[in-house]
Protein backbone atom coordinates (compact mmCIF):
# COMPACT_ATOMS: atom_id res chain seq x y z
CA UNK A 1 0.00 0.00 0.00
CA UNK A 2 1.55 3.64 -0.78
CA UNK A 3 1.31 6.86 0.37
CA UNK A 4 -1.97 7.77 -1.11
CA UNK A 5 -4.03 4.74 -0.64
CA UNK A 6 -2.86 5.27 3.75
CA UNK A 7 -4.05 9.25 3.34
CA UNK A 8 -6.93 8.09 1.16
CA UNK A 9 -7.44 11.11 -1.26
CA UNK A 10 -8.99 10.07 -4.14
CA UNK A 11 -11.43 7.69 -1.94
CA UNK A 12 -12.19 9.55 0.71
CA UNK A 13 -11.75 13.12 0.77
CA UNK A 14 -10.48 14.97 3.45
CA UNK A 15 -13.91 17.12 3.81
CA UNK A 16 -15.21 13.88 5.02
CA UNK A 17 -12.51 13.26 7.96
CA UNK A 18 -13.08 16.66 8.87
CA UNK A 19 -17.26 16.37 9.14
CA UNK A 20 -16.81 13.26 11.03
CA UNK A 21 -14.78 15.36 13.16
CA UNK A 22 -17.55 17.92 13.60
CA UNK A 23 -19.90 15.24 14.52
CA UNK A 24 -17.87 13.96 17.08
CA UNK A 25 -17.46 17.81 18.45
CA UNK A 26 -21.68 18.12 18.67
CA UNK A 27 -21.97 14.55 20.63
CA UNK A 28 -19.62 16.04 23.15
CA UNK A 29 -15.90 15.17 22.23
CA UNK A 30 -13.94 18.09 23.54
CA UNK A 31 -10.11 16.53 23.53
CA UNK A 32 -8.62 18.27 21.23
CA UNK A 33 -5.41 15.68 21.07
CA UNK A 34 -7.87 12.75 20.37
CA UNK A 35 -9.70 14.62 17.76
CA UNK A 36 -6.13 15.36 16.23
CA UNK A 37 -5.50 11.76 16.36
CA UNK A 38 -8.74 10.40 14.91
CA UNK A 39 -8.63 12.77 12.25
CA UNK A 40 -5.30 11.68 11.23
CA UNK A 41 -5.83 8.02 11.54
CA UNK A 42 -6.95 6.47 8.05
CA UNK A 43 -10.02 4.48 9.34
CA UNK A 44 -10.48 3.09 5.54
CA UNK A 45 -7.52 1.00 5.76
CA UNK A 46 -9.14 -0.83 8.38
CA UNK A 47 -12.39 -1.77 6.30
CA UNK A 48 -12.78 -4.14 3.63
CA UNK A 49 -12.27 -1.98 0.22
CA UNK A 50 -15.90 -2.45 -0.85
CA UNK A 51 -16.87 -0.42 1.92
CA UNK A 52 -14.26 1.72 2.15
CA UNK A 53 -15.97 4.57 1.11
CA UNK A 54 -18.08 4.90 3.90
CA UNK A 55 -14.89 4.40 6.58
CA UNK A 56 -15.41 8.20 7.44
CA UNK A 57 -19.49 7.73 8.46
CA UNK A 58 -20.28 7.99 12.14
CA UNK A 59 -21.26 3.99 12.21
CA UNK A 60 -19.82 0.21 13.20
CA UNK A 61 -19.15 -1.67 9.91
CA UNK A 62 -18.61 -5.21 9.14
CA UNK A 63 -15.05 -6.49 9.53
CA UNK A 64 -15.54 -10.04 8.40
CA UNK A 65 -15.54 -13.08 11.26
CA UNK A 66 -18.90 -12.00 12.14
CA UNK A 67 -17.43 -8.77 14.14
CA UNK A 68 -16.99 -5.05 13.83
CA UNK A 69 -14.82 -2.21 13.53
CA UNK A 70 -16.58 0.01 16.61
CA UNK A 71 -18.56 3.50 15.81
CA UNK A 72 -16.14 6.48 15.28
CA UNK A 73 -18.06 8.03 18.67
CA UNK A 74 -18.07 5.14 20.61
CA UNK A 75 -14.30 5.03 19.69
CA UNK A 76 -14.02 8.58 20.85
CA UNK A 77 -15.97 8.06 24.02
CA UNK A 78 -14.24 5.11 26.01
CA UNK A 79 -11.13 7.03 25.12
CA UNK A 80 -11.85 10.33 26.14
CA UNK A 81 -13.01 8.19 29.53
CA UNK A 82 -9.81 6.18 29.96
CA UNK A 83 -7.56 9.14 29.33
CA UNK A 84 -9.53 11.38 31.78
CA UNK A 85 -7.92 11.32 34.76
CA UNK A 86 -4.30 11.86 32.30
CA UNK A 87 -1.57 10.32 31.17
CA UNK A 88 -1.46 6.37 30.52
CA UNK A 89 1.58 4.36 30.09
CA UNK A 90 0.42 0.77 30.15
CA UNK A 91 -2.75 -0.44 28.18
CA UNK A 92 -4.81 -3.26 27.73
CA UNK A 93 -6.94 -3.76 25.05
CA UNK A 94 -9.13 -6.76 25.52
CA UNK A 95 -10.87 -7.39 21.28
CA UNK A 96 -8.50 -6.18 18.74
CA UNK A 97 -11.14 -6.53 16.52
CA UNK A 98 -9.67 -4.51 13.05
CA UNK A 99 -7.24 -2.77 14.97
CA UNK A 100 -8.67 0.44 14.60
CA UNK A 101 -9.10 1.30 18.36
CA UNK A 102 -5.69 -0.20 19.25
CA UNK A 103 -3.88 2.72 16.54
CA UNK A 104 -5.44 4.94 18.52
CA UNK A 105 -4.53 3.73 21.98
CA UNK A 106 -1.01 3.26 20.04
CA UNK A 107 -0.70 7.16 19.46
CA UNK A 108 -1.78 8.23 22.82
CA UNK A 109 0.23 5.43 25.73
CA UNK A 110 3.43 4.30 25.83
CA UNK A 111 2.58 0.77 25.15
CA UNK A 112 -0.50 -1.15 24.27
CA UNK A 113 -1.11 -5.12 25.22
CA UNK A 114 -3.82 -6.27 22.96
CA UNK A 115 -5.58 -9.76 22.92
CA UNK A 116 -8.28 -11.13 20.19
CA UNK A 117 -9.55 -14.96 20.21
CA UNK A 118 -9.51 -14.65 16.37
CA UNK A 119 -6.70 -15.50 15.06
CA UNK A 120 -7.53 -14.24 11.19
CA UNK A 121 -8.41 -10.59 12.70
CA UNK A 122 -5.19 -10.45 14.47
CA UNK A 123 -3.31 -10.74 11.71
CA UNK A 124 -4.97 -8.52 9.46
CA UNK A 125 -4.60 -6.07 12.72
CA UNK A 126 -1.15 -6.22 12.60
CA UNK A 127 -0.28 -5.85 9.40
CA UNK A 128 -2.24 -2.28 9.58
CA UNK A 129 -0.36 -1.28 12.33
CA UNK A 130 2.93 -1.99 11.12
CA UNK A 131 1.86 -0.43 7.77
CA UNK A 132 1.08 2.83 9.56
CA UNK A 133 4.54 2.20 11.79
CA UNK A 134 3.04 2.05 15.45
CA UNK A 135 5.53 -0.27 17.00
CA UNK A 136 4.50 -0.13 20.43
CA UNK A 137 1.98 -2.71 20.27
CA UNK A 138 2.17 -6.40 21.32
CA UNK A 139 -0.39 -8.86 20.13
CA UNK A 140 -1.53 -12.16 21.72
CA UNK A 141 -3.87 -14.44 20.39
CA UNK A 142 -5.93 -15.79 23.63
CA UNK A 143 -9.21 -15.48 25.49
CA UNK A 144 -9.06 -12.21 26.67
CA UNK A 145 -11.38 -12.09 29.11
CA UNK A 146 -8.55 -13.02 31.77
CA UNK A 147 -6.26 -10.50 30.89
CA UNK A 148 -2.59 -10.92 30.18
CA UNK A 149 -1.29 -11.63 33.60
CA UNK A 150 2.15 -11.91 32.22
CA UNK A 151 1.75 -8.11 31.57
CA UNK A 152 -0.34 -6.81 34.32
CA UNK A 153 -0.52 -4.50 35.83
CA UNK A 154 -2.11 -2.12 33.33
CA UNK A 155 -2.95 1.73 34.08
CA UNK A 156 -5.95 1.06 31.89
CA UNK A 157 -8.07 -1.38 30.40
CA UNK A 158 -10.07 -1.36 27.47
CA UNK A 159 -12.79 -4.07 26.84
CA UNK A 160 -14.48 -3.94 23.60
CA UNK A 161 -16.39 -6.94 23.71
CA UNK A 162 -19.36 -7.59 26.11
CA UNK A 163 -19.40 -9.64 29.16
CA UNK A 164 -22.55 -9.90 31.16
CA UNK A 165 -20.58 -8.70 34.09
CA UNK A 166 -17.08 -7.30 35.01
CA UNK A 167 -14.60 -9.96 35.01
CA UNK A 168 -12.34 -9.61 38.36
CA UNK A 169 -8.96 -11.03 36.74
CA UNK A 170 -9.15 -7.93 34.87
CA UNK A 171 -10.10 -5.52 37.93
CA UNK A 172 -7.26 -7.11 39.35
CA UNK A 173 -4.70 -6.64 36.79
CA UNK A 174 -5.14 -2.97 37.54
CA UNK A 175 -2.93 -0.57 38.86
CA UNK A 176 -4.43 1.14 41.78
CA UNK A 177 -4.76 4.27 40.16
CA UNK A 178 -6.05 2.46 37.21
CA UNK A 179 -8.59 2.58 35.13
CA UNK A 180 -10.74 0.48 32.73
CA UNK A 181 -13.33 1.29 30.25
CA UNK A 182 -15.81 -2.12 29.54
CA UNK A 183 -19.60 -2.94 28.33
CA UNK A 184 -21.65 -4.65 30.21
CA UNK A 185 -24.52 -6.73 29.55
CA UNK A 186 -26.23 -9.19 27.04
CA UNK A 187 -28.15 -8.73 23.94
CA UNK A 188 -31.20 -7.20 25.33
CA UNK A 189 -29.08 -4.07 26.71
CA UNK A 190 -25.68 -3.17 27.74
CA UNK A 191 -23.83 0.07 29.65
CA UNK A 192 -20.65 1.54 29.16
CA UNK A 193 -18.97 1.62 32.29
CA UNK A 194 -15.86 3.27 33.69
CA UNK A 195 -14.29 1.17 36.43
CA UNK A 196 -12.06 3.40 39.05
CA UNK A 197 -10.29 2.15 42.19
CA UNK A 198 -10.69 3.81 45.40
CA UNK A 199 -8.99 2.39 48.60
CA UNK A 200 -8.79 -1.11 46.36
CA UNK A 201 -12.73 -0.68 46.35
CA UNK A 202 -14.30 -1.04 42.39
CA UNK A 203 -16.56 2.43 41.75
CA UNK A 204 -18.58 1.83 38.43
CA UNK A 205 -19.49 5.26 36.36
CA UNK A 206 -21.72 4.08 33.95
CA UNK A 207 -21.11 6.28 30.74
CA UNK A 208 -23.66 5.14 27.57
CA UNK A 209 -26.16 2.21 26.79
CA UNK A 210 -24.06 0.21 23.64
CA UNK A 211 -24.52 -2.56 21.87
CA UNK A 212 -21.28 -4.90 21.37
CA UNK A 213 -20.73 -8.11 20.37
CA UNK A 214 -20.06 -10.27 23.52
CA UNK A 215 -17.13 -11.27 24.78
CA UNK A 216 -16.36 -15.02 23.97
CA UNK A 217 -14.54 -17.26 25.79
CA UNK A 218 -11.90 -19.56 24.07
CA UNK A 219 -10.09 -18.79 20.87
CA UNK A 220 -10.69 -19.90 16.86
N1 LIG B 1 -12.21 -2.28 18.78
C1 LIG B 1 -12.42 -3.08 17.62
C2 LIG B 1 -13.79 -3.70 17.63
C3 LIG B 1 -13.73 -5.04 18.11
S1 LIG B 1 -15.20 -5.99 18.01
C4 LIG B 1 -12.25 -2.30 16.36
O1 LIG B 1 -12.15 -1.07 16.45
O2 LIG B 1 -12.23 -2.90 15.31
C5 LIG B 1 -14.84 -7.02 19.39
C6 LIG B 1 -13.69 -7.98 19.22
O3 LIG B 1 -13.55 -8.69 20.44
C7 LIG B 1 -13.91 -9.03 18.14
O4 LIG B 1 -12.84 -9.00 17.26
C8 LIG B 1 -13.98 -10.33 18.93
O5 LIG B 1 -13.42 -11.43 18.22
C9 LIG B 1 -13.16 -10.00 20.15
N2 LIG B 1 -13.40 -10.84 21.32
C10 LIG B 1 -14.58 -11.34 21.79
N3 LIG B 1 -14.37 -12.06 22.91
C11 LIG B 1 -13.03 -12.02 23.15
C12 LIG B 1 -12.19 -12.58 24.16
N4 LIG B 1 -12.68 -13.32 25.15
N5 LIG B 1 -10.86 -12.34 24.10
C13 LIG B 1 -10.34 -11.58 23.10
N6 LIG B 1 -11.08 -11.04 22.12
C14 LIG B 1 -12.40 -11.24 22.15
Amino acid sequence: MNELDLSGIGMTSLRTRFRLLDRLRQQGIDDEELLEIIGQTPRHIFIDEALSHRAYEDTALPIGFNQTISQPFIVALMTKALFQGGKLSRLLEVGTGSGYQTSILAQLADRVYTVERIKGLQNRARQKLRLLGLRNVQFRHHDGGMGWAAQAPFDGIMVTASPRRVPQELVDQLTPNGRMVIPVGDADGQQLQLITLEDGEMQVEVLEQVRFVPLLSGTK
